[in-house]
């Protein structure tokens, strides 16, 4: 059984034809453009952003109806999958805008999608989900951009951080608290917001060495007006659907660190068949057989948890613990088993004509996005009575 088998397994043939092109699209050319780039210090080129949209991914899971694949969850990791292998920020980045295409076509009113799915699909507008905040992502409740309303619209006010694709998207679903109406708690909506740099609108380019394909930004809105059509989730509902959203894309990050840390897997493996010290090659030493053998046993535990998660969420489960389980082990094994493989390579490994370097610098900020390490841990911690717990011990009945 090979290593994705699976989840492939769950694919009708169609999404299995999805994923082989997926897998076409990033091998050759554009793999060896990320790789380039990253070793220049700078982002992919945004024209593959367009490439990708013309061989119909930004609407990947958008319903056929309005021009779409309508694929399932599985499908949609496993095309991340296939990217993630050659850069996991491309995969991040590119999946975060097909995310907010299929949330406009799922969730949108018929206002939000005539004004944006097509250029959401076709790559012309491109979206994301903009939630954080200078003063913290964990505590999304404590967020304090501000929505007025005002003849017309909403005034935003407010800064937005760390926001994937920040440089160059033309609209952000962004969560803000709405002054006045809503009770304290149930105060945060969601608005679709177009964005033109101007007076009331301006970014700030984050800095990431390493990963500037995530192309990182702070969106600074003052006074900022948008259109009475851009609220997406009223007041009470929005914090709600982010963080269901933000549920699955754990497992969906998850998905990318096991393919990302297989692939270094296997170029530590390649060189170390074909590298000889001491008269051998270096895998049959074995003291480097062992350290890669473990790297490939925690692989290997990582993607069957993530199978698990993934087919719980495909299922319609919550998966609350399963998710979290599954972004905390497999952002650990990537961390740790990309640097072992890296390390298991000499020097050659860290250097630009290997991709180690590129993928170790960008699953280093797997561990912020979707819930920090620690954020995953409480939430395992609060499901543990409900997942493990022993059935409470009815009155009255002794115990065998
Ligand atoms: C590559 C990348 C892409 C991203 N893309 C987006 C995006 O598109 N849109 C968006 O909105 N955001 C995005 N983010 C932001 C991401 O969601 C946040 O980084 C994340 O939520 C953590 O927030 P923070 O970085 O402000 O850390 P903080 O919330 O300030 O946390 C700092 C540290 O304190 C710890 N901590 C916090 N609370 C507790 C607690 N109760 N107990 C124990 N420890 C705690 C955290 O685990 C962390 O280690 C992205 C981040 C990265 C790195």
């Amino acid at each position: 059984m090979g290593f994705y088998d699976l989840y492939d397994a769950m694919l009708p043939g169609e999404e299995q034809d999805l994923v082989a092109a997926a897998g076409d699209f990033c091998q050759g050319e554009f793999s060896a453009h990320l790789l380039e780039s990253h070793n220049k210090g700078q982002p992919y080129d945004a024209v593959w952003i367009h490439k990708w949209a013309r061989a119909g991914f930004l609407g990947l899971q958008t319903p056929r109806e309005f021009g779409g694949h309508d694929a399932s969850f599985v499908c949609k990791i496993r095309v991340a999958q296939t990217m993630a292998e050659h850069s996991f920020a491309a995969a991040f980045a590119l999946n975060n805008l097909q995310g907010s295409a299929t949330r406009v076509a799922r969730s949108g009113s018929d206002k939000q999608r005539d004004a944006l799915l097509q250029g959401m699909l076709s790559g012309a507008i491109l979206c994301a989900p903009a939630m954080s905040e200078p003063g913290g992502g964990s505590d999304l409740g404590a967020l304090t951009t501000s929505a007025r309303r005002v003849d017309g619209g909403w005034l935003l006010t407010g800064t937005k951080s760390w926001i994937t694709n920040g440089q160059i998207i033309r609209c952000a679903n962004l969560l803000a608290r709405v002054i006045g109406g809503a009770q304290a708690g149930q105060d945060i909506a969601s608005f679709l917001v177009p964005l033109e740099d101007g007076a009331t609108f301006r970014r700030e380019e984050i800095h990431m060495p390493g990963a500037q394909s995530f192309r990182l930004s702070h969106l600074i809105f003052e006074g900022h007006f948008v259109p009475e059509w851009s609220l997406f989730n009223p007041p009470g509902e929005a914090l709600k659907a982010s963080m269901a959203s933000v549920n699955a894309a754990r497992v969906h990050v998850a998905a990318m660190c096991v393919a990302s840390t297989r692939a270094a897997l296997r170029e530590a493996v390649d060189h170390a068949q074909s590298r000889h010290a001491f008269g051998k090659p270096l895998i049959r030493h074995q003291g480097m057989a062992w350290e890669l053998a473990e790297v490939s046993l925690r692989l290997e535990a990582a993607n069957a948890l993530v199978w698990r998660a993934a087919a719980a969420i495909q299922a319609g489960a919550p998966a609350l613990a399963l998710a979290a389980q599954a972004k905390k082990f497999a952002v650990d094994v990537a961390l740790w088993g990309i640097d072992q493989c890296l390390r298991a390579m000499g020097a050659t490994g860290a250097s630009a004509a290997h991709r180690l370097a590129l993928q170790s610098a960008e699953t280093r900020l797997a561990a912020f996005g979707d819930g920090t390490s620690e954020m995953l841990l409480e939430r395992i911690g609060k499901e543990l009575a409900k997942e493990y717990g022993l059935p409470p011990i009815q009155q009255g009945k002794a115990s065998a």
